[in-house]
């Protein structure tokens, strides 16, 4: 990905104000501890003047402190998002957007929250400024996931992918460790599977193991002291290099079946994500040996899904559907859903396969290739 310009503006040696890296896709990033005050200088100087402010209603405080950094600029905050993105919400943000007749969105949040603020830009061409608060990544891509009458759609559209974002270290620092390790792993999912990506890059690997690596190193540090910003703020450049690898790539097993598994039994998206992410490496690893030998590396050993699951478990991480609620039970009907389409993934999926890849995710055993 080829970066335009680099902006740096410092007011002397106080706060940084603009630091702004622009890259080929249209998208300005910036980083560091208490960017979140500088949010209207970001959408001013991209030509907003008032921002409606979407959170979800766990996160409502954080949004009022926003808008009331924002002063005049405010439109309001939104606090209804939730997962998946339903359309009867976006509707009645998009009621809330056009009576406060705001030319911006500021998500401030996860996914759920992100998701809200691209839905917002699908129907009305508004500018994003995303403040991300977890590792999931959908700042970076141009995906979009909608439900309607509990039927999930995705599409993807360059203008989906938010305009500016914003990644203030002392946003992540509130995880709770359990969402700390669980949306970390979520992360690492999108560039493990970005690997073995059937149109992966040069460029994608090079990023995706950026970010692989990034999380490895940082975060034990996050775990063992979670309000280290410097550690956090490393585990942040990591979620944006694993999301932007999501958004230039495909995707394949490992996001089947955690979507398989989340959409049908209405499970939690990340922890869904960091159980499965060891069985589907493994699954695959045989097929990927080549591709995968730098995560084995880099976790240690030989065998990446189960380099992956040790990492996982050493920091303390959820390890077994059953703990989420799965009944042993279902594991048949989801073998079989996850096997219905067909989709690309550089080994062959089989029902049997896929079903003993189940059982060891449901009972929290180590994975097999
Ligand atoms: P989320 O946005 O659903 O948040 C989960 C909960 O954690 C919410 O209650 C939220 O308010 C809370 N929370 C978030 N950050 C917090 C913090 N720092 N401190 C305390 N609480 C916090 O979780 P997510 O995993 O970020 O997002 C999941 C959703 O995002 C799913 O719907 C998924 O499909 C979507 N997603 C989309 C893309 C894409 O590219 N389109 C990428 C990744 C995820």
């Amino acid at each position: 990905m080829q970066i335009l310009h680099v902006i740096v503006k410092r007011t002397k040696g106080k706060v940084l104000v603009l630091d702004i890296t622009q890259f080929s896709t249209g998208q300005s990033v910036a980083f560091g501890a208490g960017q979140r005050k500088n949010v209207s200088e970001h959408l001013r100087s991209a030509g907003f003047e008032r921002a409606l402010v979407l959170t979800t209603p766990q996160q409502c405080d954080l949004g009022l402190e926003i808008a009331e950094t924002l002063g005049t600029m405010a439109a309001g905050v939104f606090s209804k998002a939730t997962m998946h993105t339903p359309t009867d919400v976006t509707d009645e943000a998009m009621a809330h957007l056009l009576d406060a007749q705001a030319d911006s969105v500021v998500s401030v949040g996860g996914g759920s929250t992100i998701g809200l603020g691209k839905a917002l830009v699908l129907r009305s061409d508004v500018g994003h400024l995303a403040l991300p608060t977890t590792y999931a990544g959908s700042e970076c891509t141009p995906i979009l996931g909608q439900t309607e009458n509990g039927v999930k759609t995705t599409m993807t559209d360059p203008k989906l992918r938010p305009g500016i974002v914003l990644y203030d270290a002392e946003l992540v620092a509130t995880l709770p460790a359990g969402m700390t390790i669980t949306s970390a792993l979520n992360a690492m999912a999108h560039a493990v599977e970005a690997l073995y990506a059937k149109d992966r890059t040069e460029a994608a690997t090079g990023l995706a193991l950026e970010g692989i690596a990034a999380f490895q190193r940082a975060l034990p540090a996050v775990m063992a002291d979670p309000g280290d910003l410097e550690a956090r703020q490393a585990t942040q450049e990591g979620a944006w290099a694993c999301g932007t690898v999501l958004g230039q790539v495909g995707m394949a097993l490992h996001h089947k079946l955690c979507h398989t598994l989340g959409g049908s039994l209405n499970l939690p998206h990340a922890e869904t994500h960091a159980i499965i992410l060891p069985h589907a490496t493994a699954y695959n690893q045989a097929a990927t040996a080549e591709e995968l030998a730098p995560v084995a590396r880099m976790f240690g050993g030989d065998e990446p899904g189960l380099a992956l699951w040790d990492f996982a478990k050493s920091l303390n991480a959820p390890m077994a559907l059953k703990d989420l609620g799965v009944a042993q039970a279902d594991l048949d009907r989801m073998a079989e859903l996850a096997t219905q389409n067909p989709y690309w993934n550089p080994r062959e999926i089989t029902k049997d396969g896929i079903r003993a890849l189940l059982d060891r995710a449901w009972e929290g055993a180590p994975p097999q290739a």
